[in-house]
Order: structure tokens, then sequence, then C-alpha cells
């Protein structure tokens, strides 16, 4: 169903390990958002095909300081694209495995789990800034939304980490326009990525 949100990937592709120091607890999370975080952004337009996927210099470095911190990794999108007919769900399956791949070959970690909102209807509550992805991905992993992280770069992933409950969020620059603040700006993803260690570790 083109409107419906699904999970590109439903499960951990590996088991990262339960957070240091929390056993038996409810696992925190670190959501990343993908187009402007992850890979580079498609401005007005879509990532449509693998070929337009470019991993954003600095991505896999904090995918792999959320690992390294214990934390397990949640990919939330949203892909109106599919929603709209300009992408089969069979077509972000393959980005999203060019994105996994990219992903372990600079820095060696995936991302564990991959939400998508394919919908195309600004009201729908699992697409951002509602927090349907985050409450799904806590109800499906075990996750702490109050100890979890976000990084985003548009005032939508702040609101949607507002409203899950998330513990704060870091915006990366990406060019988008900005009125919200988040806990904090950077420029980069290897920016991103030292802020999310330091963040990580002070908890
Ligand atoms: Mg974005």
């Amino acid at each position: 169903m083109p409107d419906t949100p699904h999970a590109a990937d439903d499960g951990p592709q590996s088991d990262p390990g339960s957070p240091a120091g929390l056993p038996g607890r409810a696992r925190a999370a670190v959501f990343f958002d993908r187009d402007g975080v992850i890979n580079e952004s498609p401005g007005e337009g879509y990532v449509l095909s693998p070929d337009d996927f470019t991993l954003r210099p600095g991505a896999a470095q904090a995918v792999a300081a959320a690992r390294a911190a214990g934390r397990l990794t949640v990919l939330v999108t949203n892909q109106r694209c599919v929603g709209l007919g300009l992408l089969s769900g069979r077509g972000l399956e393959s980005i999203h495995r060019k994105m996994q791949l990219e992903l372990e070959a600079a820095a060696g970690v995936p991302i564990d789990v991959v939400y998508a909102c394919t919908a195309d209807d600004d009201d729908h509550p699992e697409r951002k800034p509602h927090p349907g992805m985050a409450l799904r991905a806590a109800r499906e992993h075990g996750i702490d939304l109050a100890s979890s992280w976000m990084i985003g770069d548009q005032d939508k992933d702040i609101r949607f980490a507002r409203a899950a409950g998330l513990a704060g969020v870091i915006r990366v620059a990406s060019g988008k326009p900005r009125q919200l603040s988040a806990d904090a700006e950077v420029q980069d993803m290897h920016q991103a990525a030292a802020e999310l260690a330091a963040r990580l570790l002070r908890r």
C-alpha cells in the first residue's frame, strides 16, 4: 500500500549489544534523519535511485559513534515520493541497501533499524513532524525515548524529537530554512559525530 509507512528493514541487522550500564533496561537510541544527514540533501526533489544517493562525509562516523556508545541506531525518514508514485517500495529498498553498504564501507557500521514513512499526507501520524515512527520504534525495539537523541537538518526533525520526548536533538546545516533551535547546531556531519559522542558520554 503506497500510503502506508513501512519498515524497509524491520529489525536490527546485527545486535549492537546492550547499552553499557543499563542491563535489562530499555535501551537508548539515536534517531537519524536521512536526506541532508546521512546523505547529501536532494534539495527540493527526491532521491529516486541509488545513483542519486551520496553519503554525506562524516555520516558514517556519526552512526559509528552512536553504536560505540551502545545506542541502537534508527533511521526515520519521510519519503512521500513513494506515496506520490514517483518511486516504488522496492526502489526505496534498493536505495537503503546502497546506504547500508556505504555506511559499512566507510566506518564498518550500518544502521540497525530503518523506518520510512511513505505517506503523502501531512496528517499521517508516522509522517514527521508527528512522532509516530519514534513511538513505533520504542514499541518494537524497547527504546527509552527520554534518553535517546536525534540528528536532523530541518525544523520538522526538531518538532519530531520534541513530540517524541527525546533527550535532545542535534541539527546539522544543510541549507534548509530554520526557525526552531536545536540543542546543538553543527555545520557538518563530522561535527555532528563529535557532538553526539560528547553528549552520549555525558550521560
Ligand atoms: Mg532531512
